[in-house]
């Protein structure tokens, strides 16, 4: 079985250790089927006070990680240039994580995360080491380490190993651009509220079918925009119109 390291270059290690140790992260580092190794960018500033920060060139408010922190951290994780880790800076100006680009980094061997705090990090450094530049969504955090724990956590449940079987990550949300179908548990009745009697009927066909179709609602309705990229035959969408109406 193969495995995937995570280097995570930051201030606040624990956090990024804390969240990775837990539940199934925790599991699969522990198998070492992913692998974790936080470098504190305090470690390298340069100097014996621990400054890794400096005022902004031109003025404004906030202190930018210089980019000598963030560059000899970075060279801390290899000795030759060509075992040098595929290297993404989680910052708001990235372009927005989603499954496909999980997906993607979950092919990768090593993947470096950089965590800006403060202002974020000097651009310079940014330039030199970075592949990509990712966001966790329109917004701006206080600092990079929830986006590289999110990173993480929606990569490594796709690595051989961590989840019982590919079923387990293949048939969700945003897998094949739909959402997944409403899912229910005992009781098959709960305040008046049924199951549809499809899912209690044990046939596999019309179990699978009804789900086709449940998840092209779903995404109808919570993800209308989603629905737009998809090809809908005339059969599915008769049957999309009846579901709706029924709900
Ligand atoms: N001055 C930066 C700007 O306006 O683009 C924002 C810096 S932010 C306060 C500090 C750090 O948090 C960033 O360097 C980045 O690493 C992280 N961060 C903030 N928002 C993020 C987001 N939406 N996705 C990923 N990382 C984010």
């Amino acid at each position: 079985m193969s495995s995937m390291t995570f280097d995570v270059l930051t201030l606040f290690p624990e956090q990024i250790e804390r969240n990775v140790k837990e539940s199934i992260t925790g599991r699969a580092l522990a198998k070492g089927i992913i692998n974790l190794k936080t470098v504190n960018m305090r470690d390298f500033c340069g100097n014996t006070y621990g400054k890794v920060d400096d005022t902004v060139y031109g003025g404004g408010t906030g202190l930018l990680i210089t980019a000598r922190s963030v560059y000899d951290s970075w060279r801390s994780l290899f000795e030759k240039e060509e075992d040098r880790p595929y290297t993404v800076y989680v910052s708001p100006k990235g372009s927005v994580l989603d499954q496909k680009k999980a997906i993607e980094l979950s092919r990768k061997k090593e993947v470096c995360i950089i965590c800006g705090h403060y202002e974020g990090i000097d651009s310079r450094a940014v330039d030199l080491i970075c592949d990509e530049e990712i966001s966790i969504g329109d917004y701006v955090l206080t600092g990079g380490e929830l986006a590289a724990c999110v990173i993480i956590d929606s990569v490594s449940r796709m690595i051989e190993g961590v989840l019982p079987n590919e079923d387990a990550f293949t048939n969700e949300s945003h897998m094949d651009g739909v959402l997944e179908s409403p899912q229910y548990t005992m009781p098959s009745t709960w305040k008046d509220l049924e199951v549809p009697p499809v899912l209690l009927s044990g046939n596999d066909a019309a179990i699978e079918d009804h789900r086709r179709t449940a998840s092209l609602v779903e995404t109808w309705v919570k993800r209308p925009d989603m629905l737009d990229k998809l090809e809908i035959s005339e059969t599915a969408w008769q049957k999309m119109l009846a579901m709706r109406r029924s709900l």
